[in-house]
């Protein structure tokens, strides 16, 4: 069965091909087309449809149903089986097709004889721009293979319809009259920063010109080939200083296990064997993932789809003629990057110097790509819907990687102001960059520690450039993240320990793994939760898997050997769960003590108050750790029943409220009295207004994103404690809803810098 599938369609293909390259006008060459696919499958009808502007499919061609109805039957995206077909870009195989109740009867085109239908979508560069049908009068099951046999046929017509003969171009690829208009979007930010520039697409679209093969063998080879280029441009790329180590270098090491991976290959192999050239082949298995690829809702595994659609482009790059589809030289001096997704490795296509930004229509915070975009400084705004139907290449493009906005051709006005910003920020980063070396201590003698939050080896450089007093938060769950497996004990020992060499004495507070809730680890398979972020994550995975739990705290405690070791653990809720995780690492000390291994000079261990519920009971808690970090980010949510991740409610409650500075200057009193140090690290802290409140709150100990050093040190220079003290005390009795103004006017009248 298996053997005489790929052979009845490469017949078919060879004739399809030479109907193609046939004499006459598209539509009679369509007409035949169709003629031809009918007799080959053994269907009474075939059809095509064909997409015009307005998101409308129109009868274009077809054996079997009335001529009459060609160029009248049109159907929307979404209505009746076709246009089901194109919105899901799904193919449908129905033995019962007027059962179904998307059906959608068309009396013009004399369908209701026919009872059983198929129909793929007709895809070019990850658009649908068709839909290619058969039908029986008997209520026929269509096979897995029959159904492979006309998505590889919908893919050489897509040539096709994409050639312009049939519709022209632009109806295929929406413009609309807006086109040239300066437009605003809104997307998420994946990388902070602006920059101004011009658009370069990436990547454009590669043209396969054969997509039907004589002999299979020959390009099997090809194919091989091509992908052990890929392989030593891989190679090539490791071998560079900036990969020697770091999270986006396990990212690619990840992506070259995809080279090898063998469901992916035999897909290609199969197609190839169907009759495709190997080309043909990779862009028939590439579409296939696409489209799925709409459908998959797991961060992780679009996160791999992804990855192997950049392989797939590369190549194609590399059988289509091996051209460079990106060269560095054309790129111009002031580049902003436009792209639907990027593959990890395709940043490195581009000369980082003349990258001003990137601009992605999909994207998660997670994905590859802007982790590699962080490392190199690169600003990056994801999800920015159909900004590759807006753009065209040389637009003008500013993206405004703080506020999650880009601006296509620009005004005048609005360049300016972004002009002025870029100036701005310079002048800014050359200010910050002179205090680096001065205390943050307030103009009445007050020091306050001011140390980073980090979660990238990467970002360790920016420990040093400035001038934090020591890592306050470690998020150790990236490198998790980035893997497709667990990292094991030695693993995450060099990692720890490389963060330890380059923090070079100062203290740095490793928080064990925090996961769970959006932050999905690749290798468990949650349960669907229905609300994750009151559900099964962080320390209570770890405490409920205690292995993964126990192999962190043994690479921690390996990586610090001789040296002061920082431990907190997040998400804790009572004192119990406190208990029970420090038994786990006082057993752990124990067990590398009794295997002889030299420990850490000392061990601090302390707690995230993220969880209301702990803050009642600080009489408990205090004893037993050394110090305690609120997580602001968390706890806002939980003391507020306010989603963090939904922007409908985003502006609903104030941190800057009466309800959440009573809460900590509560706790900051109680660790005062108990001589406990007490810090804050989620956003909040690294907001010059908002750390003013935190010291007057109490609160001694800021740990902020890097960007955010420089700000809040100028405001501590500029503060005094006792008035701003004195200010808070008072207004905290208030019923305002927010103290936010009357905290920004005391700060504009005692000139403290904001
Ligand atoms: C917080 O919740 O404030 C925090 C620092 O942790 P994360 O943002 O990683 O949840
Ligand atoms: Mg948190």
């Amino acid at each position: 069965m298996q053997a005489t599938a790929p052979s009845v369609s490469r017949r078919l293909l060879a004739r399809l091909r030479d109907v193609m390259a046939g004499g006459g006008t598209a539509e009679e060459r369509l007409d035949k087309v169709t003629t031809l696919i009918a007799a080959d499958m053994v269907a009474e009808v075939c059809s095509c449809y064909v997409m015009r502007a307005g998101e409308v499919l129109e009868l274009f061609a077809t054996e079997g149903l009335k001529q009459a109805a060609v160029h009248k039957t049109r159907l929307r995206v979404g209505e009746g089986l076709v246009g089901d077909i194109a919105a899901h870009a799904r193919p449908l195989a129905l033995a019962d097709a007027q059962a179904h109740p998307m059906f959608a009867y068309r009396p013009e085109t004399g369908e209701e004889l026919f009872h059983s239908l198929m129909g793929v979508p007709i895809i070019r560069a990850g658009r649908v721009i068709g839909v290619l049908v058969v039908q029986n009068r008997t209520m026929r099951h269509y096979t897995d293979e029959e159904i492979e046999t006309l998505e590889t046929v919908a893919m050489v017509l897509a040539e096709l319809v994409a050639s312009g003969e049939l519709v022209k171009r632009d109806e295929l690829v929406p413009v609309d009259g807006n086109a040239l208009l300066p437009l605003r979007f809104e997307g998420i930010k994946l990388n902070a920063g602006v920059g101004i520039g011009i658009a370069v697409l990436h990547q454009p679209r590669i043209v396969i010109r054969r997509l039907v093969a004589e002999d299979p063998e020959i390009e099997l080879e090809r194919l091989k080939a091509a992908l052990a280029h890929i392989k030593n441009a891989l190679d090539e790329l490791f071998s560079r200083p900036e990969m020697r180590d770091g999270e986006h270098r396990d990212v690619l090491e990840t992506y070259r296990m995809f080279t090898e991976d063998k469901g992916w290959l035999g897909k290609i192999g199969e197609a190839i064997r169907s009759g495709l050239t190997a080309e043909g082949a990779v862009q028939k298995v590439h579409d296939d993932m696409r489209a799925r690829m709409s459908q998959v809702t797991d961060p992780y595994l679009r996160e791999r789809l992804h990855d192997f659609e950049d392989l797939a482009n590369r190549l194609l790059q590399q059988l289509s003629g091996g051209e460079e589809a990106n060269p560095k030289g054309e790129l111009p001096q002031d580049a902003i990057l436009i792209a639907r997704t990027m593959g990890p490795m395709d940043l490195f296509d581009y000369d980082p110097k003349r990258l001003r930004g990137l601009v992605l229509e999909e994207g998660s915070p997670t994905m590859h790509v802007a982790i590699v975009a962080r490392a190199l400084d690169i600003p990056v705004v994801g999800r920015v819907k159909e900004v590759l139907d807006k753009v065209e290449p040389l637009d003008p493009v500013i993206v405004d990687g703080d506020n999650a906005q880009v601006f296509l051709r620009p005004s005048d006005d609005i360049r300016d102001i972004f002009s002025d910003a870029i100036i701005q920020r310079r002048q800014r980063a050359a200010h910050y960059a002179r205090l680096k070396d001065l205390p943050a201590v307030t103009r009445d003698g007050i020091q306050v520690q001011l140390m980073m939050n980090a979660g990238l080896l990467l970002d360790m450089q920016h420990l040093h450039d400035s001038g934090a007093d020591g890592i306050g938060l470690y998020r150790t769950e990236l490198p998790f993240m980035a893997r497709s497996s667990l990292p094991d004990v030695t693993a995450q020992t060099i990692l720890y320990r490389k963060i330890l060499d380059q923090a070079a004495g100062k203290p740095v507070v490793f928080r064990s793994l925090d996961v769970g809730g959006d932050k999905v680890l690749p290798y468990w398979n949650p349960h669907e939760e229905d609300n994750p972020a009151l559900g099964w994550r962080s320390i209570r995975i770890t405490l409920d898997r205690p292995a993964v739990l126990r192999h962190q705290l043994r690479a921690l405690i390996r990586s610090a050997s001789g040296r002061e070791l920082r431990i907190m653990f997040p998400m804790i809720a009572e004192v119990a769960e406190l208990v029970q995780a420090r038994q786990i690492l006082d057993l752990e000390v124990e067990r590398e003590r009794a295997a002889g291994r030299m420990l850490p000079e000392r061990i601090k261990v302390g707690t995230m108050l993220e969880v209301p519920a702990l803050a009642f009971q600080m009489e408990a808690l205090l004893p037993l750790v050394d110090f305690i970090s609120i997580g602001s980010n968390d706890m806002t949510q939980f003391l507020f029943a306010v989603d963090r991740g939904n922007p409908r409610i985003a502006d609903r409650y104030d941190a800057l409220s009466p309800g959440m500075l009573t809460f900590i200057r509560y706790v900051a009193t109680k660790c005062e009295a108990a001589g406990v140090p007490l810090s804050v690290c989620g956003e909040m802290a690294g907001r010059p207004l908002e750390a003013m409140a935190l010291i007057a709150c109490g609160v001694r100990i800021l740990s902020v994103a890097s960007p955010s050093i420089g700000p809040v040190k100028t405001m501590i220079r500029t503060l005094r404690v006792a008035p701003v003290k004195a200010y808070l005390d008072g207004l905290l009795k208030l019923p305002d809803r927010s103290l936010r103004d009357k905290l920004k006017h005391f700060a504009i009248d005692h000139g403290v810098a904001l």
